[in-house]
C-alpha cells in the first residue's frame, strides 16, 4: 500500500488544513516533554512566533531508565492542548500504549507519534491503522528501511494511509553524536514510497548546536518537514535539554531555512 509502484503520485497528509508532503516544508516544534502548564504555554508561543505550524510535546515518555521522568501522563495532554489552542496550533504527541488510544482521541491529538522504540510494536501499529488521524512513524533505533516500510504497511493495511515517516538517526558505532542521521534514507524512502518523509535532527544529533546543520542537510536531501525540540529554558528541561533549541536559536534556524525551502 505504501509503495510508489502502487501509487506513483505523492500523498499529501492533511492536518487541520496544513499539508505535509506538499510544496511547503512543514516544521513541527516543541519541547521533548510536557512539564508544567506555564512551560507549555511559553513553548507554544515560541513555536508559533518562530513560524512552526505544529506543536509537539510528549506526555508519555519512553525513557531509557525507569527512574527518569516518565511524562505527566493524561494531565500532560491537557496542558499541551490548552497551550496549543491558545496559539492556534495542531498538536503531535507520542502514543506508547494501545490502552490510551481512546484518550488520545478524546483529547483530539491531531497527529499521533509512534516513537522509535514502538516502530515494531505491531499491535500498536494495527490499532492506529484503524483510526483516521495522521500518524508520524519514527524509525526504529536500528531498523532498516525495509523494516520501516513494513511497519508503515501494518498501519496502512487497516485503512489509515495518513502516515508520515520520520528519520531520527540510527545507532552507529560512533558515540560522538547521540545517533547518526541517515541522510541517505530520505531519498531512498522518497523513491520507495509516496508518503511524506520528515526528519528529527534533535534526536539524531543529541546536541542543540548540531541541529541547524542536520536540518539543512535534511532539506537538501528532500525532506518534507522537520520535527525540532524547542524549550523556553533548555538548561532547566526535564528531558533532552542538551538537544533543545531555545527561542533565539529556533528563530535563527527558521531564518536560515527560509532561503532553502518554502518553509511557511
Ligand atoms: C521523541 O520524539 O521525544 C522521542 C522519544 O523520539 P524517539 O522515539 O525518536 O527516540
Ligand atoms: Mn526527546
Amino acid at each position: 500500500i505504501v509503495s510508489r509502484e502502487v501509487q506513483p503520485d505523492n500523498t499529501v497528509v492533511h492536518v487541520r488544513g496544513l499539508a505535509i508532503g506538499g510544496a511547503a516544508v512543514q516544521v513541527i516544534a516543541g519541547p521533548c516533554a510536557v512539564e508544567t502548564a506555564p512551560q507549555m504555554q511559553q513553548a507554544a508561543r515560541l513555536v508559533r512566533e518562530g513560524g512552526a505550524r505544529l506543536l509537539r510535546a510528549g506526555a508519555f515518555k519512553p525513557r531509557t531508565s525507569p527512574y527518569s521522568f516518565q511524562g505527566l501522563g493524561v494531565a500532560g495532554l491537557d496542558y499541551l492542548q490548552e497551550a496549543a489552542r491558545q496559539q492556534g496550533l495542531p498538536v503531535v504527541s507520542e502514543l506508547m500504549d494501545i490502552r490510551l488510544l481512546d484518550t488520545f482521541l478524546e483529547y483530539d491529538i491531531d497527529v499521533i507519534e509512534i516513537g522509535a522504540r514502538s516502530m515494531q510494536n505491531t499491535d500498536l501499529l494495527k490499532e492506529v491503522g484503524r483510526i483516521n488521524k495522521p500518524v508520524i512513524l519514527k524509525r526504529g533505533l536500528s531498523a532498516t528501511v525495509s523494516e520501516w516500510l513494513m511497519a508503515a504497511e501494518y498501519i496502512a493495511i487497516g485503512g489509515n494511509h495518513n502516515i508520515i515517516f520520520c528519520e531520527r538517526g540510527v545507532r552507529s558505532f560512533d558515540p560522538a553524536a547521540r545517533n547518526t542521521l541517515d541522510v541517505t534514507a530520505i531519498p531512498l524512502l522518497k523513491r520507495e514510497t509516496h508518503l511524506p518523509v520528515i526528519v528529527d535532527p534533535s534526536h539524531a544529533g543529541g546536541k542543540a548546536w548540531l541541529v541547524p546543520a542536520l536540518s539543512c542537510a535534511a532539506l537538501a536531501a528532500g525532506a518534507d518537514g522537520l520535527m525540532l525540540e524547542v524549550h523556553p529554558d533548555p538548561a532547566q528541561a526535564w528531558c533532552d535539554g542538551e538537544q533543545a533549541l531555545d527561542g533565539a536559536a529556533f528563530g535563527s534556524l527558521m531564518a536560515q531555512l527560509r532561503p532553502l525551502a518554502q518553509v511557511l
